[in-house]
């Protein structure tokens, strides 16, 4: 496999010596090593790395200024911040990172260890694997052929399950949408979502997924399970006043009761009127639809939102559950997270559950339940129906102990 090509600025000899033992030690890198942001900007200007690992307290220019300059490169490498100052100020400089466009590949608290750099050249693989899937996806999509998907069956509804942290069985699914491309496979929304929204078809998209799921609810009701389903609905389209009264009458003649469907609100939009989206949000309540605030935690979700909106479910971003197992600061965040939605009545939901250990960190707290790649990702209709039957006694790792 090719080498990975990485740049270390390190401006103190011994501990750039110890870094380039450990990266002998674990292999598949070509190193080059300067002393400070100034020499690293020649390097980067120079050659093409695929990492920049940096420190945060560096003479001449410091880590977050580096940041910014290197943000403004057209090739920006990814980064890794190497450093041994406190936890959250290496979060707030990923965040900046993050936030000017850099992908950022790891935190490492110093002294550098041999797992923390395995763990950093497994991200490496994953991000260079992203780049080339990318390349083939992007080289393959036309825009104007969205329309034409959402017509024909391409576009469609796939569902990711949604666990009891008290017994481990299925209790709902969230719809996700996924294309199915002719050309280029299975692709997910952040390959085609922008460009559908830019074509104005982000209604047209909630009500293909309404209706395919409406449909997937019952094939399972006909195979003896009821499961209640969540759509993504984005903020801005309760702009328009009679949204809610076509969505119910949509569910009711299609034979469904509107509380098998909870519509996640999306961070990402908001209506023109704040007024347009109280009143949207509350009649989605009085017609009986679930109602969940999504992505909670991440970007700048408001407490008072949440206390004011008759919300029945609070999802907490990855970006909080992450890592939670070692990380006593989200712990402490998911802890009163969890305490505030009991008290408010709410189903608490952890989104992104990738390990063992998050999961039963997140039971340990009494969390009502999980969704997450680690029990697992989005399927079609069909594959949903045979995992209902066969779970979780084919995942013995989910099992409660
Ligand atoms: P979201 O609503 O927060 O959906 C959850 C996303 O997290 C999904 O990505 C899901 O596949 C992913 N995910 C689930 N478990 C894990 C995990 O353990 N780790 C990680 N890293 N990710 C996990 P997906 O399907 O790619 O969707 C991305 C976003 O696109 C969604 O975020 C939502 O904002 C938007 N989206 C998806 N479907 C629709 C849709 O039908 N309508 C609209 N308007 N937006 C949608
Ligand atoms: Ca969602
Ligand atoms: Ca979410």
């Amino acid at each position: 496999m090719k080498p990975y090509r990485v740049l270390i600025v390190e401006a103190h000899p011994f501990q750039l010596e110890y870094v380039l033992n450990v990266f002998n030690e674990v292999g598949g890198f070509t190193v080059d090593t300067v002393r400070d942001g100034v020499f690293a900007l020649e390097c980067l200007a120079l050659h093409a790395y695929d990492l920049l690992l940096c420190d945060l307290l560096m003479p001449i220019m410091d880590g977050v200024q580096l940041i910014q300059k290197v943000a403004a490169l057209e090739q920006p490498p990814a980064l890794a911040l190497v450093s041994a100052a406190p936890r959250r100020m290496l979060v707030s400089a990923e965040l900046a990172a993050k936030n000017l466009g850099l992908s950022v590949l790891g935190l490492i608290a110093k002294p550098v260890e041999t797992d923390a750099l395995r763990h950093l050249k497994a991200r490496l693989a994953v991000a260079r694997l992203n780049a080339e899937s990318a390349c083939v996806h992007t080289l393959n999509i036309d825009p104007r052929s969205i329309e034409l998907a959402m017509n024909n069956g391409q576009i469609q509804a796939w569902f990711q399950p949604k666990i009891s942290l008290r017994n481990g069985n299925i209790l709902s699914a969230e719809a996700l949408v996924r294309w199915a491309h002719p050309e280029s496979g299975l692709l997910l929304p952040k390959d085609f979502l922008s460009a559908l929204i830019s074509l104005g078809l982000e209604e047209r998209l909630l009500w293909l997924m309404l209706e395919q799921t409406l449909q997937a609810q019952r094939q399972w009701r006909a195979r003896g399970r009821d499961v209640p389903v969540s759509i993504n609905l984005p903020t801005h389209l309760l702009n328009e006043h009679d949204l809610v009264d076509r969505l119910r009458n949509y569910v009711v003649n299609h034979g469904t009761e509107p509380s098998r469907i909870v519509f996640e609100l999306m961070e990402s939009s908001t209506t023109e009127e704040l007024g347009n989206y109280y009143a949207g949000a509350c009649r989605l309540r009085m017609m009986g639809f679930g109602l969940a605030q999504d992505d909670f935690g991440k970007g700048f979700s408001s407490y008072f939102n949440l206390i004011s909106t008759p919300f029945s479910e609070l999802k907490i971003d990855r970006s909080l559950v992450h890592g939670c197992a070692e990380n006593e600061s989200l712990a402490c965040a998911l802890i009163s997270l969890v305490q505030l939605s009991r008290k408010l009545g709410l189903t608490v939901v952890a989104e992104g559950v990738e390990t063992r250990a998050e999961l039963d960190f997140l039971r340990s707290i009494e969390c009502d339940q999980a969704q997450g790649f680690f029990i697992g990702g989005a399927t079609s209709c069909s594959d949903f129906a045979a995992e209902l039957y066969s779970y979780p006694f084919n995942r013995p790792a989910l099992s409660v102990r």
